[in-house]
């Protein structure tokens, strides 16, 4: 339910209002817009007495909201949250590129590609230390290690690092990483999404292979509802009857996320195409469309990359990728 207020409450009143609520059972969040005060109420409200509120002085209108997600609502929310993380404000408008390799595998590989990617306006340094391989023969990552030279290369170069957490027992390791993410595959795993909902960290949730935005926005409400406001949505690509590519890019679910919710929504072009040489479209599709940032997969030496090298860019494509993408964000400007 959502109790829009009357401009300039009475602040009496809104305490009674409040206080009246919690007596329910019910959280009140409170949101400032620029001319309305809202409130969301989390809870079961189906007990709760509208009619009363609706007679309330202070009170302009009272709206029930059916969709499940009540947080990550943009109308218990109108206003678009943002993230600060080092030097960036992910969903201000701006264009976000956070960058790096599939997996961290040596000090000399993550240093190399962090300095070069922070030169092209990388904002952020990605790297994963602990790998969701499909197969348990595959290269693993380089887990405890991994995360200790992806903060080798955070201290060098000053970017902010985002690295994959896989299992609740490792959230200790990720105390110096700045942006903890959900991949496709854990976008699901409620415990995690639970525990990470106590943490302060940004966490960069990815949509599963095969979810929906709304099955999407109830993972991000796992975190938010356990008090972490700080959620970034990922769309990486889609399981559909395509086999050309290794994944369908879902465009729409830019100004989908973005109306039903105000959480910023960053698009991986990379985990979509499965190829580099589509990797500049997607990203081009993306920003276009007013994605709040991309997360792009970069390699010194891709062919000879241990996961996911034949999707990474090269440092130089990657550079050639941001020349094209800036002054395309300069041109299609803040979109919602
Ligand atoms: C990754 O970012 O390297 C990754 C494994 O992503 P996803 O969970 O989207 O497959
Ligand atoms: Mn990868």
């Amino acid at each position: 339910m959502i109790v829009i207020l009357r401009e300039n409450p009475d602040q009496q009143q809104l305490n009674h209002l409040t206080n009246w609520l919690k007596e329910q059972d019910i959280s009140v969040h409170r949101t400032e817009g620029v001319h309305q005060t809202i409130l969301g109420l989390v809870g079961d409200t189906s007990h709760v007495d509208i009619d009363r509120i609706r007679q309330m002085s202070i009170v302009e209108s009272v709206k029930r909201v059916q969709e499940p997600f009540k947080n990550a609502n943009r109308k218990f929310h109108p206003l678009d949250t943002e993230i600060r993380v080092g030097s960036a404000l992910i969903g201000d408008g701006s264009l976000t590129v956070i960058a790096g390799p599939c997996s961290v595998e040596s000090e000399e590989q993550i240093i190399t590609i962090a300095e070069s990617v922070k030169k092209s306006g990388a904002k952020l340094l990605r790297g994963g230390a602990f790998k969701p391989r499909t197969s348990p023969y595959a290269f693993q990552g380089l887990r405890d290690e991994g995360l200790k030279l992806l903060l080798e290369a955070k201290k060098v170069t000053g970017l902010p690092v985002v690295s994959e957490i896989m299992d609740l027992s490792h959230l200790d390791l990720f105390a110096d990483v700045d942006v903890i993410q959900v991949g496709a595959r854990n976008m699901q795993n409620f415990e995690l999404l639970k525990q990470l909902g106590k943490s302060n960290k940004p966490i960069l949730l990815k949509r599963g292979l095969a979810n929906t935005y709304w099955e999407l926005l109830m993972s991000a409400e796992y975190i938010l509802a356990s008090g972490n406001e700080k959620v970034i949505l990922c769309e990486r690509g889609i399981r559909t009857f395509e086999t050309y590519v290794r994944n369908t890019l879902d465009i729409t679910a830019i100004p989908a996320l973005k109306t039903l919710s105000h959480l910023p929504v960053v698009i991986d072009p990379s985990h979509a195409a499965g190829v580099s040489t589509f990797v500049l479209p997607l990203s081009m599709a993306a920003v276009a469309a007013g994605a709040d940032g991309l997360i792009i997969e970069v390699h010194n030496d891709p062919p000879h990359a241990l996961c996911d090298g034949l999707q990474s860019l090269t440092m130089q494509e990657f550079d050639k990728t941001m020349n094209r993408l800036i002054p395309l964000k300069a041109t299609c400007g803040k979109i919602y």
